[in-house]
Parts: C-alpha cells; sequence; structure tokens
C-alpha cells in the first residue's frame, strides 16, 4: 500500500482527485483504474463521504445517472422494518445461484481465489475456494450484503 506511507500533502492531492472524478459521475472502480490505486481505498473514502453526508453532492442533483453502490444497509433496515422477513430468504437462495456459478468458473479456470461483481450491490467480491473438498468463502465489503460461507 503506497497510500499508508504517502504524505499528508499526497494524501490531500489524491483525495481531491477522487473527489473531481467523483463529481464527474465515475464510480469507484472506475476512478480506481483512473488513478491506478487499489478500489478499497476510494471505496474507504466514498464511505467516509457519505457518512459525512457528502457523497450525494459529489454526484451532483442526478444521483440517478451515475447510482453508487446500492445501500444495502438502509435496504436491509427498511425490509426489516417492514417484516419482509420472506425477502431474506429468496435473497439467500439467489445468493447461493450466484455463488455455485462462480465456483465453477473457478474450478473451470483452476483458481481458488477470484473476484467477482456482486449479485446484488454491484461491488468486487472476493471468493475463495478453501480446504481439499474446496467449500467456498465469498464476503461483499458492503455491510451486511453476501455472506457465503459454504
Ligand atoms: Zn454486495
Amino acid at each position: 500500500m503506497s497510500r499508508a506511507i504517502a504524505s499528508t500533502a499526497d494524501e490531500a492531492g489524491w483525495q481531491v482527485r477522487v473527489h473531481n472524478l467523483m463529481r464527474s459521475g465515475l464510480g469507484v472502480e472506475e476512478i480506481a483504474v483512473e488513478l491506478g490505486c487499489p478500489a478499497c481505498d476510494v471505496r474507504e473514502e466514498a464511505e467516509l463521504l457519505r457518512a459525512q453526508g457528502r457523497l450525494d453532492a459529489m454526484y451532483g442533483v442526478a444521483p440517478a445517472a451515475a447510482p453508487p453502490a446500492k445501500d444495502i444497509d438502509a435496504q436491509w433496515r427498511a425490509d426489516r422494518e417492514a417484516g419482509r422477513e420472506g425477502d431474506w430468504m429468496d435473497a439467500a437462495m439467489e445468493d447461493l445461484g450466484w455463488a455455485g456459478v462462480a465456483k465453477a468458473q473457478m474450478k473451470a479456470k483452476g483458481l481458488t481465489r477470484a473476484t467477482k461483481a456482486c449479485l446484488r450491490c454491484g461491488a468486487k467480491v472476493r471468493l475463495e475456494l478453501l480446504g481439499p473438498r474446496r467449500h467456498l468463502r465469498a464476503a461483499c465489503p458492503t455491510p451486511r450484503c453476501m455472506r457465503i460461507m459454504e
């Protein structure tokens, strides 16, 4: 991680560039590619802005034009408050289907580690096949989004 040892001035410059790219409507992944930095760094910055209530402003008055990752956390709370427990099971079954496909793809390529866009929010999910029986473990970086332990 080069950013960890970067000076405060570099850090500020990086932030300004991230903010400018957000204002131009680019998503986290696109910004990471543009700046040649890890997507998790950009996502961290986006989460920080969201926590400060500044993220929507970054994406201007028409957030629908370039929606950031879906707010899974808010969705989860809304579902719980509305008593939609059944939706949770449906989502879990969908996740398993997605994971089955991902596992088959990894096996076909001989991979034990891979990343794949999240079925629910589009963030990059890390997948791992563990142990001699190749059990799949997958975790989406979005809070309360997909978690799979086979
Ligand atoms: Zn997700």
